[in-house]
C-alpha cells in the first residue's frame, strides 16, 4: 500500500465577477489518507489560495461539502485518496460543483436555492397530533420509529437530488420529498393531507423514475427509493388519521 499518490485534480471554476468558466488542473502529491476537504485546503495553502469551495462540520454530518468527483455526487469529507484511487481506478479526478443549484463560485453552489425544496414540503411537524400521555414527552411506538429511522439520518447533501435524473423536470427532488414521508409516517403529525396533496401533484412523487440512483449515492446510505416507492405504491393514500 502506498502512503502518498501523485494525483491530479481537475477542477471546475467560475469566477462571478468576470462570469467566465474554466477547468483548472492541479497536480499534487497527497497522503493516501487525506481527505478531497484535505486535498482542497492543501491547494488553497500550497498552490492557489482562490479556490473556493465548501465545507463546515468535516465529519459528513452538515452535507455542505458535496461535490461530484468524476460524475458521482458524494461528500468531499469522506472520501479519502486512497479510496478515491480504488473506487475510480485512476489518479485524476474531475472536480465539479453538484447540479441542484446555480454556482456561486467554483465548487460553492447556492445551497438557499437549494433548500427551497424542502422548504416547501414543511419538513417539521405541521399540525402536532394529540399526545397519549399529556404532560409528558411523545413516545414513538419503536415499531413506528422502525419504519422510517433510516430517514432521519439525511443531512441534506443533496447528492441524491443530484444524481435524481427527475430532478430537473419540476420534480420536488428526493430529499425533500422522503422528508415530508417522514412525517407523514410520523406518529406525531396530523396535518396529513396537506402533505398527500404536495406528494401526488405534478411535482410529487410519479415524477419519480425508480431508477434507484438515489439510494446508490447517499453517503448515510439511505434507501431514499425505498420510501419513494412506498408513496407511489399508494401507501399513504389509504392511511387512517391519527
Ligand atoms: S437522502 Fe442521503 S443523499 Fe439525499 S440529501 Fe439526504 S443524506 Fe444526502
Ligand atoms: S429512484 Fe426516483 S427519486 Fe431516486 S434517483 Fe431515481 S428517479 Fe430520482
Amino acid at each position: 500500500m502506498k502512503n502518498k499518490y501523485n494525483i491530479t485534480l481537475k477542477i471546475d471554476r467560475y469566477d462571478p465577477d468576470n462570469k467566465r468558466s474554466w477547468v483548472q488542473t492541479y497536480e499534487l502529491e497527497a497522503g493516501r489518507i487525506l481527505r478531497f476537504t484535505d486535498v482542497f485546503r492543501e491547494i488553497n495553502n500550497e498552490i492557489d489560495p482562490s479556490l473556493a469551495w465548501n465545507s463546515s462540520c468535516v465529519h459528513a454530518q452538515c452535507g455542505t461539502c458535496a461535490v461530484r468527483v468524476n460524475g458521482k455526487p458524494l461528500l468531499a469529507c469522506e472520501l479519502l485518496v486512497e479510496n478515491a484511487v480504488a473506487h475510480f481506478g485512476t489518479t485524476v479526478f474531475e472536480v465539479a460543483p453538484i447540479t441542484v443549484a446555480p454556482v456561486i463560485r467554483d465548487l460553492i453552489v447556492d445551497f438557499e436555492q437549494a433548500y427551497e425544496r424542502v422548504t416547501k414540503v414543511k419538513p417539521y411537524i405541521i399540525e402536532p397530533a394529540q399526545n397519549p400521555n399529556p404532560g409528558n414527552e411523545y413516545q414513538i411506538d419503536p415499531r413506528d420509529l422502525d419504519r422510517y429511522v433510516d430517514a432521519t439520518r439525511c443531512v441534506n447533501c443533496f447528492c441524491c437530488a443530484d444524481a435524481c435524473i427527475s430532478s430537473e423536470k419540476g420534480f420536488l427532488g428526493p430529499n425533500a420529498v422522503m422528508a415530508s414521508i417522514v412525517r407523514l409516517m410520523d406518529p406525531r403529525e396530523n396535518s396529513k393531507d396537506e402533505r398527500l396533496e404536495l406528494l401526488y401533484s405534478e411535482e410529487g412523487v410519479y415524477r419519480c423514475h425508480s431508477s434507484m440512483a438515489c439510494s446508490f449515492v447517499c453517503p448515510k446510505e439511505i434507501d431514499v427509493a425505498h420510501f419513494i416507492a412506498l408513496a407511489k405504491a399508494g401507501k399513504f393514500k389509504s392511511e387512517p388519521k391519527t
